[in-house]
């Protein structure tokens, strides 16, 4: 089993601070945190990290990796409401998708990832036009970089609502021992979702099998289940029998007062995606009444650390409490990971390695591990891994990916060409 291990870096090691400090990885685990002489004396090989921050491997708590070939593709018709951004750009773009686009959007979106220190991602995946084994196609790029996925399909009304409930329950069973992959139940949100179709899935929905949805993105998702009768959105997921500790809900914006009384009780995982929600300028996550909550990208490009500046900015500003940031961008994630991969999400002898070091030297060294957080929002730069490691391998160094292959590139250039064409040929 390979031996190796990384030094000279400022560590953020469980709720420590290691000023000079390095780590001993054994296959793939750590085995090690210590100064960094220790872990020189105890390791032959070594990696000097140079002063560089080095963190636990970010987690992407909501994105749609197929949406990362859309910038620059565009669309002639109108945007001025969130319905129109979807009905005019992604529910046309996901309805064209097919095997190669899907893989390439893929492909694409993790590349970005990793580079942003990404080494697990939460996918909410829709191609309506191809929906059988799509999540397989992610499954297979996920694996060729070497990181950690949650997938499901969006089911929704818009589409084959049977074939979007098989892809789901069977990825999720083919990977319920899969040590990196896993599978939950997709579903878009409340308002493309019938009374029949939710009581199908609460119905056909196997056992632990968690829900991904987006929830109350926009008034009309809480709109929509007042006109059904319910006292909000969350009740009508309650009522259904879909909501637990692993429940997760992207954006909660939009809730009734009875909404947030269940989110209190039910405790399910919350994901914000503050840059997302400014783009489609449908509200902000109520801090004062949500204080436990993951951050995610939900598509607008593959930075977590993006998320959390922009969560930054458009809440309290200079007036912000940094110990509640930190709890956000590494407690509350840490602890949400784990119940879905056991060992992640803190850097700690016998966790997985999934590491991270910035491609930023903290002038200033934090004394406290909340201060982390301001050279995270005022110093370094979004996509600025120095060395991303997953599972114990070097998966980014400098630079280079360690995984892809010599057409790669070209490749993905050429996806999104046909991407465009087969969008403006659906009637742009
Ligand atoms: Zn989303």
């Amino acid at each position: 089993m390979k031996r190796w291990g990384i030094t000279g870096g400022v560590i953020l090691a469980g709720d420590k601070v290691i000023p000079d400090g390095g780590i001993g990885i054994e296959g793939e685990r750590i085995v090690r945190v210590a100064s960094s002489s220790g872990i020189k004396k105890e390791f032959e090989e070594t990696v000097d990290a140079g002063g560089r921050l080095i963190l636990p491997g970010i987690v992407n708590f909501h994105h749609h990796l197929y949406s990362s070939l859309a910038p620059g593709i565009g669309t002639e018709s109108p945007m001025r409401n969130f319905r129109e951004i979807l009905e005019n750009l992604w529910w046309r773009l996901d309805r064209v998708l097919d095997e190669e686009t899907i893989y390439y959007s893929a492909l694409n979106g993790i590349l970005q990832g990793v580079k942003s220190g990404v080494t697990t991602i939460f996918d909410h995946h829709a191609s309506m036009g191809y929906v059988k084994g799509s999540l397989s196609i992610i499954e297979e790029v996920l694996k060729k970089a070497g990181i950690k996925g949650v997938l499901c399909f969006e089911t929704s009304d818009r589409g084959n609502v049977e074939e979007h409930i098989a892809e789901n329950i069977e990825f999720f069973e083919k990977h319920r021992d899969d040590r990196y992959i896993k599978g939950v139940f997709g579903l878009h949100a409340n308002f493309t979702l019938s009374e029949k179709t939710l009581d199908r899935i609460s119905k056909e929905r196997q056992e632990k099998m968690p829900i991904h949805i987006h929830c109350g993105e926009d008034r009309i998702d809480l709109e929509y289940a007042f006109e059904k009768g319910y006292r909000g959105i969350l009740h009508r997921l309650h009522s259904h029998g879909l909501l637990d500790e692993r429940s997760i809900l992207a954006h909660c914006i939009h809730l009734s007062e009875w909404d947030y009384r269940i989110l209190e009780d039910k405790k399910p995982i919350v994901v914000s995606n503050p840059h997302s929600n400014l783009n489609n300028r449908v509200g902000l996550i109520n801090r004062d009444r949500i204080k436990e909550f993951v951050l995610g990208t939900d598509g607008f490009g593959s930075s977590v650390v993006l998320s959390l500046k922009a969560l930054y900015l458009s809440g309290k500003g200079k007036d912000e409490d940094p110990s509640e940031l930190y709890n956000i961008f590494f407690k509350r994630s840490a602890q949400v990971l784990n119940k879905f991969f056991p060992d992640t999400g803190e850097i700690k002898e016998g966790n997985l390695a999934d590491i991270v070091v910035f491609d930023y030297i903290p002038a200033s060294i934090p004394e406290t591990p909340e201060s982390i957080i301001y050279h995270l929002i005022f110093g370094l730069i979004p996509e600025s891994s120095y060395i991303t490691i997953s599972n114990g391998r070097i998966i980014y160094r400098e630079g280079e990916f360690t995984f892809l292959n010599g057409n790669d590139m070209i490749n993905i250039r050429k996806a999104a060409k046909k991407l465009k064409s087969l969008l403006y040929r659906d009637g742009g």
